[in-house]
């Protein structure tokens, strides 16, 4: 078997991709830079490498989907990042989402409800060299109580309705992105401005595999 492998080929095709995220309107240079540097392809399926740097979403393994570049670029800008933030997201799937956010500096706390995808990206990430600082398997509805207040927290999946929880475990100042809805979401960002007020502003529809409630 060949060993996954990041080509000039590759980082040629992410210059592309970063151009088109560019022209969708992504700003912020840090987000840019991530997904620049990401090798999107070994979170995917061999069988799909050829189309990894598409902005399009794939499946991968439990029905899952790995977003597409652009969702993922747009709900990271929304969480604002700075180095050594601490933030939460719910839905590691392939891991993606979360490589992206080490990559801008962030210590990165995941949660995943399928046992599957959670032992996937646990050994994944770490042999890409990135470090998330705990892969958690659970329901993250919940949010991840332990570890506590977050500058941001990412929601991966289409909630139904905001988990109390992640409103709760927000530091004053810290961000919560959300895609809301059922069927089609719409992607919701919440700042914390006083410990009992939230702003909150509605950015547009997007659609993604749901969050799930039922029990693992
Ligand atoms: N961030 C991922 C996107 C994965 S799709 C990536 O970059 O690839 C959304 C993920 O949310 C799926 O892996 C799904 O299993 C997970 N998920 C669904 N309901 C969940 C829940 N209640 N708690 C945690 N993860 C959940």
């Amino acid at each position: 078997m060949n060993t996954p492998k990041d080509t000039p080929r590759h980082q040629g095709l992410r210059n592309q991709l970063v151009q088109i995220l560019i022209q969708k309107g992504i700003k912020d240079e840090n987000v840019l830079k991530a997904l620049g540097k990401v090798p999107r392809h070994l979170f995917m399926d061999s069988a799909l490498e050829s189309h990894a740097y598409e902005d399009k979403a794939f499946p991968i393994a439990a029905e899952q989907t790995i977003s597409q570049p652009y969702t993922v670029a747009f709900q990271t800008e929304l969480l604002s990042i700075k180095k050594g933030n601490k933030i939460l997201e719910i839905g590691t799937g392939s891991g993606y989402q979360s490589a992206v956010l080490i990559e801008m500096g962030a210590l990165v706390y995941t949660i995943e409800r399928q046992n599957e995808l959670y032992k996937l990206a646990k050994i994944a990430l770490p042999k890409l060299g990135y470090r998330p600082k705990r892969v958690k398997f659970g329901d993250g509805y919940l949010g991840c109580e332990e570890f506590a207040p977050y500058d941001g927290i990412i929601v991966t999946a289409g909630a139904p309705l905001v988990p109390k929880p992640l409103l709760n475990q927000l530091k004053v100042g810290g961000r919560l992105v959300i895609p809301v809805g059922e069927n089609i979401q719409m992607m919701t960002l919440f700042e914390r401005v006083s410990e009992k007020e939230f702003t909150k502003i509605e950015l547009g529809e997007f659609r993604f595999v749901p969050l799930l409630k039922d029990k693992l």
